[in-house]
């Protein structure tokens, strides 16, 4: 039996407000996408955040025994400056500035977002798919937006008609907003909008003839709206109607709201069952963000280069940081918090190299499977890290106390104990055990350590022959060694 027939996972949804007993649409399947970066810049920690929440969700989910397909796409063009309806485009604004075409600046930074998640130990999606690899879908969508009566162009460009949707659907389900309020509240600046009512959104704008990332349409030469590609890209591997869509808070809307309703237009029916957004991360109480210049870039964590850091911290502890706090909760980094972390993640893991070597006894002293399905219930409750993490110290709590003798388990409840610690830390938690990379540096200073006075004595000796072996087998290896005032030192 699959593991996820013995649990029972609740999931809050966005939708209803409420935390729900989550069932796939296939028994045993999931389909579940996330909105992915917009490829203009260094992806900063709070970004980080937000795909390492769903990481973890991911992780469960596997955890549990489902088949997942996980869709995250890459946004290479479309989203404006400031996500506004009208004015220059991210991607195209960078390449301007930078004097370079927009697919170089797409390629640096898709390059540098996927290093920065392997270096946080990131499982990779199922599905990555571009916006601008996605275009005729996108095209395909608009058509049929259009056949419903609810899109229409001017000028070239192609407009959601929100009110006209409003009289059948319900355009405000997901953030909680209704179209009267909005509107009222909306004042079409410059009064010469090609749009209907100020609501209205682009699901194909046509290009300026300045404008470098442009496409043939039936319409004009442009390109997708923002919110369109979304919808392209989730329908097109997940189908219709799907299980799970997550991104961070603030693309609820008008994002996410969008999205809904391009959908429901286009196809008549909701396609998503569980609306998932996590929450920011701060730095000094602020959001974290690309555009002020009020963030933390993650390979900083790891050089310690940031005057709000001490010094530097491993990728497991950034992990162990973050995952204290629940994904739905805002969480404020600071340097404090983060040496906190890290006191923390290093007793975790102390206690994952005492669990391998602990005694046996005839008689167990602690209700193994109890402490188990706590962890589990910790997970099945919305996802709920910080619980889990202190159901993994309970743990760290007994392995000392059975290593102390004070409490005992049997073989079978200590193999039971170790395979779930174990699961939850490394597999579900996604955390790695920096200790073995430690110890193995260590190892490699030693011993060229060791190398290095074998030279030295050996140049003493005027064996040259050998000095100069030692030296060149070295450089044959990667490794350098560079003499200098306080002797010599080397590089890897
Ligand atoms: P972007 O590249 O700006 O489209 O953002 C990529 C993802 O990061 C989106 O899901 C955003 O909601 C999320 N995000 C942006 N800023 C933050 C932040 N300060 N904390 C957490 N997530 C964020
Ligand atoms: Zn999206």
């Amino acid at each position: 039996m699959p593991l996820y027939n013995t649990q029972t996972l609740k999931i809050y949804n966005s939708l209803s407000g409420e935390k729900e007993t989550f069932k796939p649409i296939h028994e045993g399947n999931i389909g579940m996408y996330v909105c992915g970066p917009t490829v203009y810049s260094n992806v900063h920690l709070g970004n980080v955040r937000t795909f390492m929440s769903f990481d973890v969700i991911f992780r469960y989910l596997l955890h549990l025994e489902y088949k997942v397909r996980y869709v995250r796409n890459i946004t290479d063009v479309g989203h404006i400056v400031d996500d506004a309806e009208d004015g220059e485009d991210k991607i195209a604004k960078k390449a301007r500035l930078e004097q370079l075409e927009p697919m170089e600046v797409v390629q640096r930074y898709t390059v540098d977002f996927h290093e920065i998640l392997k270096a946080f130990n990131f499982l990779p999606p199922s599905i990555e798919p571009t916006a601008t690899g996605h275009i005729i879908e996108q095209i395909e969508i608009i058509k049929k937006i259009i056949a419903s009566g609810i899109g229409y162009e001017a000028n070239g460009s192609i407009y959601f008609d929100v009110v006209k949707f409003n009289e059948t659907n319900h355009y405000g389900r997901l953030s909680g907003r209704n179209i009267e309020d909005m509107l009222a509240n909306t004042r079409d600046l410059d009064g010469q909008s090609d749009k209907r009512n100020p609501q209205d959104f682009a699901l194909w704008k046509k290009a300026e003839p300045q404008h470098i990332m442009r496409w043939p349409s039936p319409w004009s030469d442009g390109f997708p709206g923002w919110h369109l590609e979304c919808t392209a890209m989730s329908t097109k591997y997940l189908g219709n109607h799907f299980d799970i869509h997550g991104g961070g808070m603030d693309l609820k809307f008008p994002h996410h709201e969008c999205e809904i309703a391009q959908n429901e237009a286009c196809t008549g029916q909701t396609p998503v069952n569980y609306w998932m957004h996590a929450n920011m991360l701060t730095l000094n109480g602020k959001k974290m963000a690309k555009s002020t210049g009020n963030n933390i870039l993650p390979r900083e964590i790891l050089t310690g280069e940031n005057t709000i850091l001490s010094k530097a911290f491993s990728a497991s502890v950034a992990r162990f940081f973050m995952l204290q706090a629940h994904y739905r909760s805002i969480l404020d980094f600071s340097d404090d918090a983060i040496v906190a972390a890290e006191k923390g993640y290093k007793r975790l893991m102390e206690a994952m190299e005492v669990i391998k070597q602990l005694p046996t006894a005839s008689k167990s002293t602690i209700d193994i499977a109890a402490w188990k399905q706590s962890c589990y219930d910790a997970m099945n409750d919305d996802f709920n890290s910080p619980i889990l993490i202190a159901q993994l110290f309970e743990g760290v709590r007994y392995i000392n106390l059975i290593n102390d003798g004070k409490e005992s388990l049997t073989a079978a409840d200590l193999e039971i104990f170790s395979l779930a610690m174990n699961a939850f830390v490394f597999d579900v938690l996604g955390l790695e055990d920096e200790k073995t990379t430690d110890s193995s540096n260590d190892k490699l200073e030693g011993a060229v350590n060791m190398l290095i006075s074998m030279r030295n004595q050996a140049r003493a000796d005027k064996n040259f022959a050998l000095s100069d072996q030692i030296r060149d087998q070295l450089i044959a290896l990667g490794i350098q060694l560079k003499d200098g005032k306080e002797g010599t030192t080397f590089s890897v």
